[in-house]
């Protein structure tokens, strides 16, 4: 049996995979986010979508298509980014998984993709845990490890990646046909004390979007970076099912 995606599946495609048992759902939430000159504003969903259908493919699961929208303010400087309400992320990602679970899916691992959608995509999660559906958020486990086996470059700050080596590599590997590396830039903008601990708009702090260095990405890295993602990310749902069936 293999994953079965419902972009392109019919309903009885949806039926006859649930009929063998297999209830697992996987929804990757990307963005509409500036990413620099040389890559897509849907670099966060093609991310997601990349990880995702790896994952739903590990299980044999349900792979919903990717939410190509996001919490973005952060970007809202920069033309092309559209940015969802905290809120409308919160019900997007709760009316997906009530649906879901109206047809028989028992668990929805959400593969998040923007640093964003963090915070309301954990408080959909809330609400459906409330409501008896079982609901795990990855945002991406291990990248920072990896990262720093694979990179070349510096961070811009710890944990902060935008359009820099890593994000650039990933896409490299997942649609290298996206990317214009006749327009890399390093940027290494100085970032205020309180960087992280109250809202500041990327566009005041980095004119290009860049937050790193994306010369020396290549698609060899980004699916390392990817398969190590995807390898912790099996590690954290083997854990949490054994954990609720426990
Ligand atoms: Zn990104």
């Amino acid at each position: 049996m293999p994953m079965t995606d419902l972009a392109s599946a019919s309903w009885t495609d949806v039926q006859q995979h649930l009929a063998s048992g297999r209830t697992l759902a996987v929804l990757p939430f990307g963005a509409l986010e500036q990413h620099g000159p040389h890559l897509p504003l849907s670099t966060d969903t093609i991310q997601a979508a990349g990880v995702a259908e790896r994952i739903a493919r590990h299980y044999e699961a349900l792979l919903l298509p990717a939410v190509p929208y996001g919490e973005t303010w952060d970007n809202g400087g920069f033309p092309g980014t559209i940015s969802l309400a905290a809120s409308t992320v919160t019900a997007i990602c709760r009316d997906i998984g009530l649906s879901a679970q109206s047809f028989g899916v028992t668990t929805l691992v959400v593969v998040n993709g923007d640093y964003g959608n963090r915070a309301p995509v954990h408080a959909a999660a809330r609400e459906l845990s409330i409501g008896g559906f079982d609901t795990l958020v990855l945002d991406y486990p291990g990248l920072a490890e990896i990262g720093d086996t694979v990179k070349e470059t510096a961070w811009a700050a710890p944990g902060l990646c935008h359009a820099d080596e890593i994000e650039t590599s990933m896409v490299l590997a997942l649609e290298p046909r996206l990317v214009h590396p006749d327009r890399f830039v390093a940027a290494y903008p100085e970032l205020p004390a309180d960087f992280g601990r109250r809202p500041i708009r990327f566009d005041t702090l980095s004119p290009s979007g860049v937050f790193g260095d994306p010369r020396p990405a290549t698609a060899a890295k980004g699916e390392s970076i990817i398969a190590y993602v995807v390898e912790r990310s099996i590690e954290e749902i083997d854990g949490h099912l054994a954990a609720i069936s426990a």
